[in-house]
């Protein structure tokens, strides 16, 4: 998305550790309009998937689910980072690393808004090491639900996350596909 592209060559920050900071528009301060187009780019990607729920983790993933989702007019469910003390046999669960925290948080989504009748459409704002797809891959497969796709805003090509998802016979698209931060600099797959 030739849009994307452009906001991240404009506001995204490398930082040590192969991240890549988008606070402008995404993480912190998010930018409605630029969120809505993605929304428009997911639906029209996934249009023929017959897809019943969409499905994100907390927090960033949930203002581009919810763009797909409007577009779309179906539910979004976001997976919660924090364990609930109480109707913990309500819920499915998974155990997430986080690739930017460094730490490991369960996710959990109650039972009653997922179930084997759903066809699902991933989306995440990130795919870095495919942890927190992952995370939702088995909380998916614990409640039956058939998993049509993997939407994400940034994947980060030169790392693990595509190959979990391909090995697993999952579509997966990116709005926007990064190959390297050589020199600190971001470049996208298939540029010059
Ligand atoms: P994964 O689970 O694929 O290893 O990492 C995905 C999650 O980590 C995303 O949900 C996102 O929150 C975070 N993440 C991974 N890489 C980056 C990055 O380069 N920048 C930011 N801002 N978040 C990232």
């Amino acid at each position: 998305m030739k849009l994307l592209e452009e906001r991240i060559k404009k506001d995204g920050v490398v930082l040590p550790g192969n991240v890549l900071k988008v606070n402008q528009f995404l993480n912190h301060q998010i930018d409605p309009e630029l969120m809505y187009k993605m929304g428009e780019e997911f639906a029209r990607l996934f249009k023929d998937e017959e897809i019943t729920k969409i499905i994100t983790v907390e927090s960033s993933g949930i203002t581009p689910a919810v763009m797909a989702g409007l577009v779309m007019k179906l539910p979004v469910v976001f997976a919660r980072k924090h364990k609930s003390l109480t109707l913990v046999d309500n819920l499915y669960t998974s155990d997430v690393y986080s690739y930017t925290k460094k730490v490991t948080n369960t996710i959990s989504v109650d039972k009653k808004f997922l179930t084997s009748d759903d066809k699902v459409l991933i989306i995440d704002d990130f795919l870095a090491n495919g942890q927190a797809v992952q995370g939702i891959f088995n909380i998916c497969d614990a409640a039956g639900a058939e998993i049509k796709g993997v939407g994400i805003v940034i994947e980060k090509s030169f790392q693990e996350g595509a190959k979990i998802i391909h090995d697993r016979g999952v579509r997966l698209e990116s709005l926007a596909v990064i190959s390297s931060f050589d020199d600190n600099q971001v470049h996208f797959e298939g540029e010059e």
